[in-house]
């Protein structure tokens, strides 16, 4: 049986105890109508933001395989499209950037699925799913039908969704509105890293192939481009998020940890969960004695198998920069990346 070790980019994990593959639509309304009411599904993408436990799972992984990228509005300056969910999200960006379409550069390079980005509103780069997203078609657990859900309806915030947060189905499709820029430039640049690299200011805009390339070399650096000969990939991207904490919580940190305001009134300030790790001693390449598991040697985040790791090994190192973050900074960094039959 094919096993999580093969189906995710972690490479870790025991095997399910059946597997579907649905390559449309309808397959997918119809595996997933079969095994929901089992409670023991999973929904896959590309797995590269799954981990699963070494002892595997004891039901159906339903691969989402589907694929197609569809026009529903064109009236010159925008272009609303919908995409099956079983579309590589960074296949649907090459497209949108070979159209002269803007809106999804700057997430070039995102690993998974279009049905998975949803889940956790995947961002990179100063753009967010959320604010290209228009609404989503959703089979959820027990209906006989699909729905369709508006963006307004997802809870949208920052890696997390109301799918993320507990409610149970199959996103069938993404809608999306992108916009056409005259001249095939991108959205102004709102990320100072890509900025520079772009040797431009923040707000600025570039031709949309420059925009691409430059966050694919970028991503490529850090080790977060999917690459089958760089260990430093073999990971879910950022294994911890960054954590949002009250500003007066803030206040007692170094005055040099980074951090950025989340709401307008500023009680809340997002903080830079590689600072923290790195500040509480853990280095990038850090192994625990005789582990395969290690931070990324390029990216403090990535919680990396450097070959035949199990679930179990990359599970101790988090639970370890866990402690030494709480030790150090009185924070329990979360987990970004989805657990299953696995705990820290
Ligand atoms: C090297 C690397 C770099 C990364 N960089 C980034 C980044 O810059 N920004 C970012 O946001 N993320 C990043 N990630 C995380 C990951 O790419 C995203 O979370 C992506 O959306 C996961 O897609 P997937 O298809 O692999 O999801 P999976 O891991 O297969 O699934 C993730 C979750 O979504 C659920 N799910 C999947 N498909 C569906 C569906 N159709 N309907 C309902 N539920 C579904 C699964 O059950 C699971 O709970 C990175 C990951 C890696 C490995």
């Amino acid at each position: 049986m094919t096993s999580f070790a093969q189906l995710t980019t972690t490479k870790v994990g025991g095997s399910p105890r059946a597997l579907i593959e649905a390559t449309t639509r309808d397959e997918l309304i119809a595996a997933y109508s079969a095994t929901a009411s089992h409670h023991q599904v999973i929904v896959l993408g590309q797995g590269s933001n799954t981990v699963v436990g070494d002892e595997g799972f004891d039901g159906t992984v339903i691969l989402v395989r589907s694929q197609g990228i569809e026009i529903l509005r064109d009236n010159g300056n925008q272009v609303d499209v919908r995409v099956q969910a079983g579309h590589g999200w960074d296949d649907f960006v090459l497209w949108a950037v070979e159209q002269g379409l803007a809106g999804v550069e700057g997430m070039s390079g995102i690993p998974g699925t279009v049905g998975a980005a949803p889940v956790q509103n995947i961002g990179a780069y100063g753009q967010e799913l959320q604010s290209i997203t228009l609404g989503v078609d959703f089979l959820p657990e027990g209906a006989s039908e699909p729905e369709r859900m508006e963006v307004s309806e997802l809870g949208f915030a920052f890696r997390t969704s109301v799918f993320k947060q507990g409610l149970t189905g199959v996103i069938l499709s993404v809608d999306m509105r992108l916009s056409r820029p005259a001249g095939g430039l991108s959205e102004p640049i709102a990320y100072e890293q890509l900025a520079t690299a772009l040797n431009l200011r923040l707000g600025d805009t570039a031709p949309l192939t420059a925009v691409r390339e430059r966050v694919l070399e970028l991503r490529r650096s850090k080790g977060m481009l999917l690459d089958a000969n760089d260990p430093d990939t073999n990971s879910t991207g950022s294994f911890f998020m960054n954590p949002i904490v009250r500003a007066s919580f803030a206040l007692d940190l170094p005055l040099e940890a980074p951090r950025w305001p989340v709401d307008e009134d500023g009680k809340l300030v997002k903080l830079s969960a590689a600072w923290l790790i790195e500040n509480a001693g853990v280095t990038k390449g850090f192994a625990l004695p005789g582990s395969r598991a290690s931070v990324s040697t390029k990216h403090t985040l990535a919680l990396t198998n450097r070959g035949g790791a199990t679930t179990e090994e990359v599970l101790e190192l988090a639970r370890y920069i866990q402690a030494v973050v709480q030790s150090n900074f009185g924070l329990i960094l979360q987990p970004e990346a989805i657990l299953i039959n696995a705990e820290i």
